[in-house]
């Protein structure tokens, strides 16, 4: 139900978790966070309230300058941990919402070529896709483009990939996506109001559009395929 992401220059879990508070109001049913620690992809997930998420990083803290969070109202599956986001299938973590109409079918033709399915959610087939399609030889972000381009349905979606530390994949069809500029620090979330604690600097994505976010900056690509420039405006509910 709340996406959120960051490519920082600090510990980005506390950071990511701040974020997701302020995307409580849309209501939600489980949490997670995942991030990468010298390379590696870790995530820590919970049922229930965001504080059930801070205790886990609690007892075990998750280190990391780059990653991504989510807050889950269920479609597809029971909220229970299993089913929360991120959901991990090599190399990629990916957080969703929203919903992929043609998971079955995705499911099914993932099933044939070897993938198993932890989850229940509808969520899962995407990571499983794009990972059939790097296991194929694609890069990262061709990856990406290309299993979002399978899908159907209503869907933000962010994606973080193993050994890349400077980069998160924002795909947008349906439910808003807002990329924040900060200062060396570049951020993802499902409105302004979350990333409001780093930047009032937003550019919102449009239905179609692809966005590769670097500590850099952003590229934003339309549903053609073509570059597009999106201006960033200032947002009231900014730092
Ligand atoms: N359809 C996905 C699920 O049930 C995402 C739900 C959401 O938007 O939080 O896991």
């Amino acid at each position: 139900c709340g996406i959120v992401g960051i490519i920082g220059t600090r510990s980005v879990a506390p950071l990511l978790v701040d974020a997701l508070k302020r995307l409580e109001y849309r209501g939600y049913d489980s949490a997670g966070v995942a991030t990468l620690e010298d390379g590696h992809l870790d995530r820590r997930r919970a049922e229930g309230k965001l504080s059930n998420l801070e205790a886990k990083l609690s007892d075990s803290p998750l280190g990391g300058h780059i990653g991504i969070g989510h807050t889950r109202w269920a479609t597809h599956g029971v909220p229970n941990e299993t089913n929360a986001h991120p959901h991990f299938s090599t190399p990629v973590a990916i957080v969703h919402n929203g919903i992929i109409e043609n998971f079955a079918e995705l499911r099914q033709e993932l099933k044939a070529n070897g993938y198993e399915f932890a989850t229940q959610t509808d969520t899962e087939v995407v990571a499983h896709l794009v990972s059939s399609l790097t296991k194929a030889g694609r890069e990262p972000v061709a990856a990406a483009q290309e299993a979002i381009s399978r899908l159907r349905g209503a869907f933000a979606i962010a994606m973080l990939f193993e050994g890349e530390d400077d980069l998160i994949i924002g795909a947008r069809n349906g439910p808003p996506l807002a990329i924040g500029h900060g200062e060396d620090e570049m951020y993802l979330g499902s409105d302004a109001i979350a990333l409001s604690p780093f930047t009032d600097s937003i550019t919102y994505l449009e239905d179609g559009d692809f966005a590769v976010i670097r500590s850099g900056g952003v590229d934003i690509f339309d549903a053609q395929g073509q570059k597009v420039a999106r201006q960033a405006q200032k947002s009231s509910t900014g730092a």
